[in-house]
This record gives C-alpha cells, structure tokens and sequence, in this order.
C-alpha cells in the first residue's frame, strides 16, 4: 500500500490536463484551491498506515490474498458492508469533508457483479477483464474516479435522440483493438485527483441507445481526456496571502470537475460493457445502491464534526445552557444518527451477487 506522501507524489507523475478560469493549470498538485482536496484523499491512505484503524481500513483481497486497502475491495459478506461505513464515518471524522475515493470502491463493486450477468449471458469477456484491471488497481493501491453522470441534454429524450450525441458517453468508432469513445461526465468527485476512471451509463438504455450502453477503465491522462475544475463558493478566498479566517475548512475540502473525452481510445482490455443495453441499468442501480449506503458513512463522520463545531460556537458564545440551543444539537445529533442507522441497516441486510460479491 502507498503511503500518504507516496500517493500525493505519484500524482505529480500523471500528464493530467487540468483547467481553471479557462487557463492550463501546470502544477495543480500545490494549487491552494486544489491542495485541501488532495490532502482528504491522501487521508485514506494515511489511515490505512496506522495500526489502530488496520481493522476498519485494511483487508484481504478477495482477488489476491494481499493486504489492501478497503478502498479497492469487493465487500465478501455483510460484515465488509458494514464496515465499509463505518470507515466512511471515521474518514469523515477526520476530514471534515469529501475524502472521494468511494466513488470508485462502489463501481468497483457495481461492475464486478453486473460485469458476471453480462458475460453469463453473452459468453463476453468483461468479468475477466474487470477482475484483471481491479487487481492491477489492488496491487498499486490506486485511486478511481467513478464517472456515471452525463450531462444529459434534454432530459426527456434517450441517448440516441439528442440533438447533439455527445450528451452522453458514446463510441465512434469500433477497432479490431478497442474503441474510440467521445462525451463528457459532469460532477466527478476526485476525478483530478485519481489515477484511473471507470466509466458507466447513467440511465436504463434501448436498443437504439447500443453505442451509448458503454463502461470501460482509462487511465486520467489518458490522451484526448481534459479536467475542468469545479467551482466551490468562497473558493478564491483559499488564494488570498496569509488567509486565517472566513476559508471555510483551510486544510481539508472536496473536488469535482467536468471530464471531458475528446476521441479517447479504450483497448479492449479495459472495456466492461459495449453493447449489451439491458445491462445499463443494472449498472446503474447497483452503484447508486453502494453510493447512497457510502452517505451513511461520510456524512455522519462530517456531522460529527460540524456537531461538535457548533457545540463550541455555544460555548464561546455563553449560550451552551439555552434551551433553544441545546434543541437545535440534540436535532442534529438525533438525524445524524438516524442517517448511519439507514447505512448500517441496509449493509446488514446485504445479499450475494451472482458473482459472489455483496450488494447492499
Ligand atoms: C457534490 C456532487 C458530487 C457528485 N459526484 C459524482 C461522481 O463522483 N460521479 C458521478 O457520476 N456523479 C456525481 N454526481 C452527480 C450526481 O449523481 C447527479 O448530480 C445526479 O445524479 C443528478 O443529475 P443531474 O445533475 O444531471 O440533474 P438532473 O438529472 O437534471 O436532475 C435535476 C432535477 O430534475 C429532476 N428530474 C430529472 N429528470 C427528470 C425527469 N425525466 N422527470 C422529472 N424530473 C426529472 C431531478 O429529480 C432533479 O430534481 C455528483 C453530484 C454532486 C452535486
Ligand atoms: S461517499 Fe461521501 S466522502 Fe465518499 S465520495 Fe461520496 S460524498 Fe465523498
């Protein structure tokens, strides 16, 4: 496993094409807007190197038999589901915010399974080919962007009626090699800051959608692959000299950005899903299930702390005592708790794929 430094160096490695304020931004590793979000996800590698969350944050591969971070596992029974969030609470404990790398453990997980039922049904060779790419992920302990939203366009037509096809994620072309795929993701959390995507239909598709029904793994500076930061309020304040005050969490933050493929060439290694239609939703389902369950974990680690801040803040202020305050904590502490009740109940009443992996 990478150490936290390790991690923010590799980055350093990639030929990401990142912009903001319509410019090339070269070194976006020690961008002070981006920094904060780099430092969360670095966060979930610094843990995984302390022996006292090596419970919560380290595992057996499934694949391999090799320690690894929980971040690249496929969950084997209940139990990994329920700690999967209580690893979440924690990581949000300790960031205060978006750590990011469960978009990909959860596609992980959704393409694993559905990647089985396709190929049990076509005689394809996805399973196979997502299994080599997850234990290449597993071995280098990597981060993975899991892009699904397309941008959409009309939202009262299919894919293949767009006026503009590119509204979401399409093949162009089909090579004895592999394929050439164009469109865009919106929103991707961390997508600057992983190593590797996976991409995924967004909606149920038809079967005039075929070029559209596409999932497939590419590398981030990949060729023909552009970042487009993703603007937060108050962010510039991060670029002020000397800012003590009013920079919301200085030290810590999340990340999304626009991910735009220009003519990007996928081998055929990389491709989990082209084609085959009915599968999209399937896809689609199961790692929106996984990404809702994860908010029983993140942002009752992030309640946490905002809890604990405003308890503080009555008490600079004397009004620790006023009944009025004390409400006001107790309903925050009462819906925080509600939130990680539905994360732990839905793991706990997790059931086994086809492929042998759990589902929430
Ligand atoms: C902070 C953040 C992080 C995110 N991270 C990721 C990520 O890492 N990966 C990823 O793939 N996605 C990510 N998302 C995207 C997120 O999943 C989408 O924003 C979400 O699915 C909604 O899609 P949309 O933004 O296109 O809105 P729309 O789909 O346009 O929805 C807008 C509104 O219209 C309604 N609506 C939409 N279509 C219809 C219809 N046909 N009929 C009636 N009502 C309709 C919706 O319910 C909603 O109220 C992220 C979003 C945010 C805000
Ligand atoms: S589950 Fe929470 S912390 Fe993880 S990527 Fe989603 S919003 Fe961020």
């Amino acid at each position: 496993m990478m150490t936290a430094q390790e991690y923010v160096e590799s980055l350093r490695k990639l030929n990401t094409r990142v912009y903001m304020f319509g410019e090339k931004i070269e070194n976006w590793v020690d961008h002070p807007m981006i920094r904060p979000s780099i430092n969360c996800v670095a966060m979930t590698y610094a843990l995984a190197q302390d022996p006292q969350y090596a419970d919560l944050m380290t595992v057996k591969s499934s694949l391999t038999g090799h320690t690894i971070n929980r971040f690249t596992h496929l969950h084997q029974s209940t139990e990994d589901l329920i700690n999967k969030v209580k690893m979440q609470r924690l990581l949000g404990q300790k960031t205060a915010s978006c750590f990011q790398r469960c978009v990909g453990m959860d596609a992980f997980n959704a393409v694993f399974s559905t990647t089985y039922e396709i190929d049990e049904k076509y005689g394809t060779h996805y399973h196979e080919n997502f299994k080599k790419f997850l234990t290449f992920v597993q071995d280098n302990d990597l981060t993975v962007d899991g892009a699904m939203t397309d941008p959409k366009g009309d939202r009262s037509k299919a894919p293949s009626q767009q006026a503009d096809p590119d509204m979401y994620v399409h093949v162009v072309e089909r090579r004895a090699d592999g394929i050439v795929v164009c469109g865009a993701k919106c929103h991707q959390t961390g997508s600057i800051n992983s190593h590797w995507h996976i991409f995924m239909p967004t909606i149920s598709m038809g079967e005039a959608d075929k070029d559209w029904a596409v999932s497939f793994a590419c590398p981030t500076d990949a060729e023909g692959m552009y970042m487009i930061y993703g603007r937060q309020s108050c962010d510039t304040r991060k670029l002020e000299e000397d800012a003590s005050i009013d920079v919301g969490n200085p030290k810590f933050g999340g990340q999304e950005a626009l991910v735009v493929l220009d003519h990007v060439f996928i081998p055929n290694e990389y491709i989990f899903l082209n084609g085959e239609y009915e599968f999209a939703g399937m896809m689609v389902e199961r790692f929106a299930g996984y990404h809702r369950q994860s908010y029983g974990g993140c942002k009752v680690g992030v309640g946490d702390t905002l809890i604990g801040a405003a308890a503080l803040a009555a008490e600079y202020n004397g009004v620790e005592k006023a009944s009025a305050v004390k409400d006001k904590l107790i309903e925050m502490i009462h819906l925080n708790e509600t939130l990680y009740c539905c994360g732990i109940a839905c793991s706990s009443q997790g059931f086994k794929t086809k492929a042998g992996n759990y589902q929430i």
